[in-house]
């Protein structure tokens, strides 16, 4: 039987979100009904409903989630009802060129569950990022559900679903970081402190934290910066420069995306460094630099998406870290909010005073 239940609901272009019924179907073949016990806000949130992704309103939002597995499709074998799993939006395929090549991480053909939800009167969601979870339950592909160590409250366990996996991944995957590496960090908000904290965890012996909020840059000292620079009051490549003795960073994570700060990364890395983009531009920044600084300064440009994660991999084994002690992802979730208060949480964001609200249900 289809169940009732609340959601979070963008129903235009820039109109308050609201809290309202949805229908979710009986999970089909390959699908999973999830009770979500935690999702965190996140900005792509508040993009979808500015817009700015794409205009297949209305949108059920939420996407940082950890929940509990209801039931279960015809052939799922993965999960079962029971298990606590943190939703994922990057099921991979297996069988694309990417998938076929060894990098998975590019699946150009990731999973969703093929059925719609919808509201009372029949129209159909389009859920954020494929997952929509700011909602009782929600409908997705067993593929985005990664199972982890059933212990660990929700609220925390929900962030590695999409911002802080990127920032980690950030450091982790795609930036290469180890003990070797020296790494400044451009932005400190959720995405950019949990690059801090990866570089933390795999080793860095120098961890620069760039910020022109100097709450920012006291956050980012707590998740793992050894040294912070307020890009408000100094030029932030000297700044990098001076602390890694006139050379720059090994590592340059822009954790802002724009075209100033991927400058600032560019400049600010020692010569054959690398510079990562996780930030996330708009369509209309554009960069101009003189190609020759590209060609003699050498080093590897990247950008990351979703840290270039495996949820398979990694969620279980940072979960793991978080546990010993040794990844203080607890540290992200700012305040637990309820349903109705997303609309909320959106200015509270938008004003850079949370790392993460995340609603509990
Ligand atoms: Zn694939
Ligand atoms: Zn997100």
């Amino acid at each position: 039987m289809p169940q009732t239940v609340r959601g979070v609901v963008a129903r235009a272009q820039g109109a308050p979100v609201e809290v309202t019924d949805i229908v979710i179907p009986d999970p089909g073949p390959g699908e999973v009904v999830v009770a979500i016990a935690a999702c965190g806000v996140c900005h792509t949130d508040l993009h979808y409903r500015e817009g700015g992704i794409n205009d297949e309103f209305p949108f059920l939002l939420g996407h940082e989630a950890a929940g509990t597995v209801e039931s279960v499709g015809p052939g799922v074998e993965s999960v079962a009802p029971g298990d606590f799993v943190v939703l994922n939006w990057r099921a991979v395929c297996g069988q694309c060129r990417a998938c076929k090549r060894g990098r998975p991480q590019y699946c150009f053909d990731t999973f969703n569950a093929a059925q719609k939800m919808t509201l009372t009167d029949g129209t159909e969601l389009s859920p954020a990022l494929g997952i929509g979870a700011f909602a009782d339950k929600t409908l997705v592909h067993a593929g985005q559900c990664t199972k982890v160590d059933p212990n660990t409250d929700p609220a925390v366990a929900g962030l590695l679903g999409c911002g802080v996996m990127a920032g980690l991944g950030a450091a982790i995957n795609t930036g290469g970081v180890d003990r070797t590496d020296s790494v400044a960090v451009i932005g400190c908000g959720g995405v950019g402190d949990a690059a801090i904290a990866g570089a933390r965890l795999v080793g860095a012996h120098t961890i620069i934290a760039v910020d022109r909020d100097a709450r920012k840059l006291d956050w980012a000292t707590e998740l793992g910066a050894t040294h912070t620079i307020n890009s408000a009051e100094v030029d932030a490549v000297e700044a990098i420069q001076e602390i890694t003795g006139g050379f720059g960073a090994d590592v340059v994570i822009d954790a802002v995306g724009r075209p100033e700060t991927w400058k600032q990364a560019f400049y600010a890395r020692d010569l054959a460094g690398t510079v990562v983009l996780v930030g996330v531009p708009t369509p209309d920044m554009t960069l101009e630099m003189p190609l020759i600084d590209f060609f003699s300064r050498g080093g590897s440009l990247k950008s990351s998406w979703y840290g270039d994660c495996l949820p398979e991999r990694d969620f279980p084994v940072l979960i793991d870290l978080y546990r010993q002690g040794r990844l203080p992802l607890e540290k992200f979730v700012t305040e637990r909010i309820g349903l109705g208060d997303v609309e909320k949480a959106f200015e509270t964001m938008h004003r850079g005073e949370v790392l993460r609200s995340v609603v509990v249900l």
